[in-house]
């Protein structure tokens, strides 16, 4: 292979256009302007027989690649749910990968698996999470959510671990959610042998929060049917709303029942950290698992999502599985393989240590605060604008609205109407948002999460809309 540089040079050469990008993302279109399918046209139907030099790869993905990313680390990325990552974190990536270790056996890594604990046990205290429940660190909410699913199947005593599912005499087993739970829910649901059918969406209230009622009228149904209830799922931070389920009521139904909660907390869980929003725990005392997610409004790089249990043994009851070559005479240590599905696992935590002691707790509180002001003004220039709407209450950083010409009273209209101005507004390149459905509703939302993004940036998110709206 021709090299030219030196690794050092090669090393030099990929920082600076580390930094580069993320001092200015903000030169990019947040949604690149191309065609499916125009990206994997521009590159070689095979691989290189020969190797290349480094300069010549890295100028192919100026080139090629970068020109068809959507910039995530732009400041007026709005989507889904915005998140971002910072440099110390970026920087211990670097560094995790470098070395290169699973954490799946302690002495696989003794030091990767200690900081994982430390690192649980400061975010727990940071979040109010009980002192004694213990914190994994998975790929995804949606993993973790699997995981404790799968937790909660094992703790019915069927042992589903040993003897399936097929060709036994069980009863139907029943998890209960809303229509505004997230849908890894019911994939969990389809991969743990549930069945999609079997995922009871509770009714809710009017501000899209699981109706207790309903969830208790559900669970008495299903008994008096001879199903077993096998979990609850309460959401704080509903995807499309960010509406927050009462957890506490519903916590109280759980232990009545003696059913598994588990609270999904992906996005709204770190919000916590401020005071003046504790409130959002209330009642989690009371679950059984809580999946949290550092890597949506953290400031972490996908992916770290972090799921805390009153129990850790449930977990180990329902995975651990250890074979010969991986027996150990380590003694009392914690071995992360014996929580879930996967035996490497990546040293997350790493990057984790790295943002909580370089922005600092009285940072992350403040990005935080700042992100939920931003999107309380965005709510308040909407709700002051004739001709707009905002559909759905905002606790946190998402704000659900639309544009309401006057005498449009049609829903088909309206949802055209603005399905076209979503498209109008990303396809300016200045900023990105996409949209939702609130009982039946058509809805543009807003979210702010991102570590770049400032006040006038959603100043001009606004302006945005207006003008392509008039036009
Ligand atoms: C984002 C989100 C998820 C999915 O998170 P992943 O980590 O991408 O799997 C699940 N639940 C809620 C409430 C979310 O906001």
């Amino acid at each position: 292979m021709e090299h030219a540089g030196t690794l050092e040079d090669d090393f030099a050469r990929v920082g600076r256009w580390i930094a580069e990008y993320l001092n200015h993302p903000e030169r990019y279109a947040v949604l690149p302007a191309v065609q499916p399918g125009e990206i994997a046209a521009r590159l070689p139907e095979a691989p290189p027989e020969l190797g290349e030099p480094f300069e010549a790869i890295l100028r192919d993905f100026e080139t090629t690649i970068v020109p068809g990313i959507t910039h995530w680390n732009h400041p007026r990325f709005f989507a889904y749910f915005a998140t971002s990552s910072v440099p110390a974190a970026i920087a211990a990536e670097a560094l995790a990968a470098t070395l290169d270790v699973k954490v799946m056996l302690w002495r696989t890594s003794p030091a990767a698996a200690e900081l994982e604990s430390v690192v649980m046990r400061w975010l727990g205290g940071l979040l109010g999470v009980p002192e004694s429940w213990t914190g994994i660190i998975y790929d995804t909410a949606s993993i973790a959510g699997f995981t404790a699913l799968a937790a909660a199947r094992e703790a019915l005593g069927f042992d589903i671990r040993e003897e399936g599912m097929s060709a036994r005499d069980l009863p139907r087993l029943r998890v209960y959610a809303t229509e505004h739970t997230h849908s890894h829910i019911e994939k969990a649901a389809i991969a743990l042998g549930i069945g999609r059918r079997n995922v009871v969406k509770v009714a809710c209230d009017d501000a899209f929060r699981m109706d207790p009622d309903a969830l208790e009228q559900a669970i008495a149904a299903d008994l008096a049917r001879g199903d077993r209830p096998l979990a609850i799922v309460a959401t704080v931070g509903t995807t499309s709303t960010t509406s927050v389920d009462p957890v506490a009521r519903i916590a109280e139904i759980a232990r009545r029942h003696g059913v598994w909660l588990h609270v999904d907390a992906a996005y709204a869980g770190v919000a916590a950290l401020l005071p003046e929003h504790r409130a959002l725990m209330d009642g989690v005392e009371r679950a059984d698992s809580l999946v949290v997610n550092p890597h949506k409004w953290l400031f972490i790089p996908m992916d770290c999502s972090v799921l805390f249990l009153r129990d850790e043994a449930t977990v180990r009851r329902a995975f651990s599985l250890v074979p010969e070559y991986l027996t150990t005479t380590d003694g009392d240590v914690r071995n992360y393989m014996d929580y879930g599905l996967q035996l490497g696992r990546r040293f997350r935590a790493l990057k984790l240590w790295f943002v909580l002691r370089h922005l600092g707790v009285a940072e992350m509180r403040a990005r935080l605060r700042e992100h939920i002001e931003l999107a309380q003004r965005f709510a308040a220039w909407v709700v002051g604008e004739p001709e707009w709407d905002v559909l759905a209450p905002h606790p946190l950083s998402v704000v659900c609205f639309r544009y309401h010409p006057h005498g449009v009273d049609d829903e088909t209209e309206l949802e055209a109407i603005n399905a076209r101005l979503l498209d109008r507004v990303n396809a300016t390149g200045e900023m990105f948002i996409s949209h939702t459905k609130i009982d039946g509703r058509y809805a543009l939302r807003l979210a702010i999460g991102n570590a770049r993004t400032r006040a006038e940036d959603v100043a001009a998110a606004w302006n945005i809309l207006r003008r392509e709206a008039r036009a």
